[in-house]
């Protein structure tokens, strides 16, 4: 995988080259040598490429990225991706990275007929948000610590994509627990 990250950036830079070396031409440059005009472009982007780090060259690929992401979801499950120090100051790996809980922040357990308030993006199931709103409609505070937007129930919709990934992580989770049963059976 990281050999092809290298091979394409590197063809990537070759044809940057021959244009750039085409367009010189088209534009009446004297070129004395067209071969060591190229080989010295290549040498310097040898050159840069050798200072740039490892991890910097391949996190910044998003192919490399969502391999590593779906090797790791493969192994954990719902945990989240750790990530490295110099990855945070990265917004595009943070937007790119991000995963959602399954599970209501006032229940703590997976959302039931899950809503998202408009305004902050925060999901809760339905029947434990509704139960903050007093009897005159009034907008509440969003109860997520550190949020300080305000919603009223208008501001409530369906979040009809975190409803299906839901019931599909219940599900794995029943065929999951049907297997080991299943396993628990032969051993004894
Ligand atoms: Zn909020």
């Amino acid at each position: 995988m990281r050999k092809c990250i290298n091979l394409e950036a590197k063809l990537h830079h070759q044809e940057e080259t021959l244009k750039q070396l085409n367009s010189q031409i088209l534009d009446g440059q004297q070129i004395k040598s067209m071969v060591s005009y190229y080989n010295e472009h290549q040498h310097d982007y040898e050159e840069r490429q050798s200072q740039v780090s490892e991890s910097t060259k391949y996190k910044r690929h998003d192919a490399y990225r969502e391999f590593k992401q779906r090797v790791w979801d493969v192994h954990h499950n719902d945990e989240e991706m750790p990530l490295s120090e110099d990855e945070n100051s990265d917004e595009d790996i943070i937007v790119g990275r991000a995963k959602q809980s399954l599970t209501c922040p006032l229940t703590t357990v997976y959302f039931e007929n899950p809503v998202m308030s408009k305004l902050c993006k925060h999901n809760f199931s339905y029947h434990a948000i509704i139960q903050l709103f007093p009897r005159n409609n009034q907008a509440i505070e969003c109860p997520i610590p550190g949020c300080d937007k305000h919603m009223s129930k208008d501001d409530l919709v369906q979040n009809h994509l975190l409803a299906k990934k839901v019931e599909l992580a219940k599900r794995q989770e029943t065929q999951r627990s049907k297997a080991n049963t299943n396993y628990h059976v032969v051993t004894d």
